[in-house]
């Protein structure tokens, strides 16, 4: 693999907030050396960042790809009232009318998308209730061709009836079996409202044999709630506990209408909660009470593209809109959780520009008119910085986007294939 010495960046480590200037040395996908006035050695390709702010890579902790090729699709005849109605009229419309090319330009388009936004790990909860079986193949081909690292599931779901619940619990055994050096698996379940008992404990039994964690919806409406009281006499998150389904590397993503006390037995378990500020507003199913949500935090964009930058300024200014008293330091500690939970899934350091760690960075572009330190690193991410000072992103020790062109041959001609893909996709759902 290819030696890299990256000279002369500024270096800019999210959380908490560090600024310094180091020349770094990139060998089998780690930094391996870090200092000032690092010398070339032989086989080096010496890349010069000279006015160029480093980052580490960006990490998007619950999205769904699937919807990669729904931008711009027509809507529903009758537009949806509530969030039920969000997820028949659209979204499990479209998931069912997935074949296999449609997986494969969703997960392309995405990741280079996400690519080209400085995100370097996606967190994926896949559905393709019309394609399942290989569905995590196809996409994990995906990622490993274009160099992304990601963490893969597949949404397991009683909504189509047991035979698809099966296929849904094999595809994530599968992926469990082929985990690979750049993508991990979870065990994906939907949510809640749409599992029997019976899906639960299979889930359930994932998550033992192979000592990992569950990654699903947590109330994110208030139906999730309202069917677990109803039907089971119990809260969302207390049904899943009841399972063994909660643990430190679950990821619980919304957590909308969760109560203040449920949260504080959900920080002791250790798993992981994802806001997903722009998916909320965008769904209107409420606010979530972040300032409750502990250590163990991160930020996602559940399928609204892989555009961190993006996010975290909604979450922003939706808390200040909100008065929660969170400036952009907090939100940067939820950007750094999907990091945390990366290095935990890959079992080395993601979120570091430090030796040992994973060498996934992004180098900007950012002609700053203000002083950049550490002191206001936050507001300079929330309040200048965008994905348009993305210059060069290096996954694993490799460059996939550098002077901002996409390093794969192929990325413009795949964005075609995507359209055709897309055009298909649109059809056999209208
Ligand atoms: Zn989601």
């Amino acid at each position: 693999m290819q030696t890299y010495l990256l000279k002369h960046a500024t270096l800019a480590t999210l959380y908490p907030a560090k600024i310094e200037q180091a020349d770094l040395r990139v060998a089998e996908g780690k930094i391996i050396e870090k200092g000032a006035e690092l010398p070339r050695r032989d086989g080096d390709i010496e890349v010069d960042c000279s006015g160029k702010l480093m980052l580490p890579g960006m990490v998007c902790a619950h999205t769904h790809l699937y919807s990669a090729l729904a931008r711009g699709m027509p809507g529903p005849k009758e537009p949806p009232i509530n969030f039920p109605q969000i997820l028949e009229k659209v979204w499990w419309k479209l998931d069912r009318a997935l074949d296999e090319e449609a997986i494969y330009y969703s997960a392309v388009a995405g990741i280079l998308d996400a690519i080209a936004c400085g995100t370097t790990t996606i967190i994926d909860h896949h559905a393709s209730p019309g394609c399942i079986s290989g569905s995590l193949k196809i996409m994990k081909e995906a990622f490993e061709m274009l160099g992304m690292r990601g963490v893969l599931c597949y949404e397991v779901t009683d909504r189509g009836g047991e035979a698809e619940r099966d296929q849904g619990i094999e595809e994530n055994r599968w992926l469990l079996e082929h985990q690979s050096e750049l993508v991990k698996g979870l065990v994906g379940a939907h949510a809640a409202f749409t599992l029997s008992d019976e899906s639960l404990k299979m889930c359930a039994g994932l998550v033992r044999a192979y000592q990992t964690g569950i990654h699903i919806h947590l109330a994110e409406d208030v139906c999730d709630v309202k069917t677990s009281l109803d039907q089971y006499d119990k809260s969302v998150a207390s049904r899943l506990a009841s399972f063994g389904l909660l643990n430190d590397k679950s990821l619980l993503a919304h957590g909308v209408h969760v109560s203040r006390e449920e949260l504080a037995w959900i920080r002791n378990i250790w798993c992981w909660l994802i806001h997903n500020p722009r998916s909320n507003m965008n769904n209107a199913v409420g606010y979530a009470p972040i300032d409750e949500f502990g250590d163990r935090a991160a930020l996602g964009t559940d399928g609204i593209s892989s555009n961190m930058f993006e996010e975290i300024k909604c979450m922003y200014f939706k808390a200040q809109d909100e008065k929660v008293p969170f400036g952009p330091e907090e939100c940067i500690r939820f950007l750094n959780g999907g990091q945390r939970i990366a290095s935990t899934l890959f079992g080395l350091p993601i979120g570091a520009l430090e030796v040992g760690a994973a060498a996934d960075l992004i180098v900007l572009d950012y002609p700053s008119p203000t002083p950049i330190h550490a002191g206001n690193l936050g507001g300079h991410l929330i309040f200048g910085m965008t994905h348009a000072h993305v210059d060069s992103v290096m996954i694993a020790g490799k460059f996939v986007l550098q002077n901002r062109h996409f390093t794969h041959p192929d990325a413009t001609a795949f964005y075609q294939q995507a359209q055709q893909a897309a055009a298909k996709l649109w059809q056999r759902m209208s």
